[in-house]
């Protein structure tokens, strides 16, 4: 017999949990919600290989908002994914974002500094001379300022936060299944159904698109062209002697950010857009630690001079090549087809936001907490780009 369910989620990692917590916690819902997800170990999604960081420090107004959101339900996280009795904690290192610029990156480090301060944003913008005082570990050369988050930015455990949405939307009445979405049916321009993978079918009058990197192949399912790719990240794991374990997550000019991991370090850096081919291996290049990554940290923190690689590991952002932003929204004329795609290094933090912006789309039709139309898929089809700067 054909299942039916008013809700298909393709992909049950972060954002296909956090739609499908958000949907079952809002009282005005009432619908059934299937999660289809094709590896449920969740080895190599994005979620799970993350670095976990959380800031607000971002150029595009929305993407504060959306990651404020993320830090409040990161901190109160054991409020809102109780299950019976059980107060998950995603660890929340609430240690802050310190971004450094060069003369040349001074003048748009303050504009995007003055706007997030207008939203509210706990950022402030620091001297050479104040880095220096309040941050003796750090070598100023080079720099004319830097802005330091010291509220709402730090790290997460990313697959403690993506278990406990899961089991707390599992707990609201979501169904999880191991399959695959490998087909989406329209009828009169709306929603109908899916095909899985084992021969199954489920009708349904809604689809979300949660597929992480997969986004653009599940879009393509309905002849929709999504720009959103994999794009592959080394993350290094190094050792240093000095107990620098108070650092914020600091992002270098040169691109290299890194963070504390217990008494550890991890370090990664993107490419230029240029030298960043979609790909999908998991092939690792130590080379880019040797060549790229050591020296930009042996230059930033001297004590970082005599640090020791002791691991390593690859994972693929969910890249949206267009403009860098989420696409959030209902597809303008595939009624009942929702994105939530292309974070572009930025999903884990504002997957309680995405989910929760979904959710309200699926149950009134529009937005009842971040107005997120500017990150519409019609941004896409008019070719109108809403560039986010702060790519790390
Ligand atoms: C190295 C690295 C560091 C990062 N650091 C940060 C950071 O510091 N802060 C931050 O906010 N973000 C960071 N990110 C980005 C963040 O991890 C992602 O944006 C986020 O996890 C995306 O979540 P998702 O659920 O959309 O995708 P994913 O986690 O990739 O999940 C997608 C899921 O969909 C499933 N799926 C795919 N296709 C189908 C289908 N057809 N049918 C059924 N299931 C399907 C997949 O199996 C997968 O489980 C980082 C990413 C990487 C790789």
């Amino acid at each position: 017999m054909e299942q039916s369910y008013d809700v298909v989620i393709a992909g049950g990692a972060a954002m296909g949990s956090a739609t499908a917590y958000f949907l079952g916690a809002n009282p005005d819902f009432d619908g059934s919600v299937l999660v289809v997800e094709r590896d449920p170990t969740y080895e190599k999604c994005s979620t799970s290989l993350s670095f976990g960081g959380i800031r607000q420090q971002f150029s595009t107004p929305e993407n504060v908002l959306l990651s404020m959101f993320g830090a409040e339900f990161a901190r109160n996280a054991g409020d809102w994914l109780e299950v019976d009795g059980d107060r998950p904690d995603v660890s929340f290192r609430e240690q802050g974002y310190l971004f450094l610029a060069t003369e040349q990156g001074h003048p748009i480090l303050e504009e995007n500094y003055r706007m997030q301060r207008e939203l509210e944003a706990q950022v402030e913008l620091l001297s050479p001379e104040q880095m220096s005082e309040r941050f003796p570990w750090l070598n100023i050369e080079g720099l004319a300022s830097g802005c330091f988050g010291f509220r709402n930015e730090g790290w997460i455990d990313p697959y403690a936060l993506l278990q406990a949405m899961r089991r707390k939307a599992r707990a609201l009445g979501a169904t999880y299944i191991h399959d695959e979405v490998v087909g989406i049916a329209k009828s009169d321009g709306r929603i109908s159904g899916i095909e899985l993978r084992d021969g199954g079918t489920v009708r349904c009058g809604h689809v979300v698109n949660a597929a992480g990197w997969r986004g653009g192949k599940v879009a393509s399912m309905l002849d929709i062209d999504l720009p959103v790719g994999p794009r592959k990240r080394m993350a290094f794991v190094f050792d240093c002697r000095d107990d620098l374990s108070h650092l914020p997550l600091t992002v270098d000019p040169t691109g290299v950010a890194f963070r504390p991991e217990g008494r550890q370090f991890i370090a990664s850096v993107s490419p230029p857009e240029d030298q960043d081919p979609e790909c999908d291996d998991f092939e690792e290049d130590l080379s880019q630690f040797d060549d790229i990554v050591w020296p930009a940290l042996a230059n930033r923190i001297p004590a970082f001079e005599a640090i020791k690689m002791t691991g390593s590991w690859v994972g693929h952002y969910d890249y949206n090549s267009f403009d860098h932003n989420g696409i959030i929204g209902v597809h303008p004329s595939v009624d009942g087809f929702y994105f939530c795609n292309g974070f572009s290094g930025h999903g884990i933090q504002q997957s309680p936001a995405a989910g929760r912006a979904i959710s309200e789309l699926i149950s009134y039709g529009g937005y009842r907490s971040i107005d997120l139309t500017r990150f519409g898929y019609e941004r896409i089809a008019d070719n109108k780009p809403l560039k986010e700067a702060n790519v790390v």
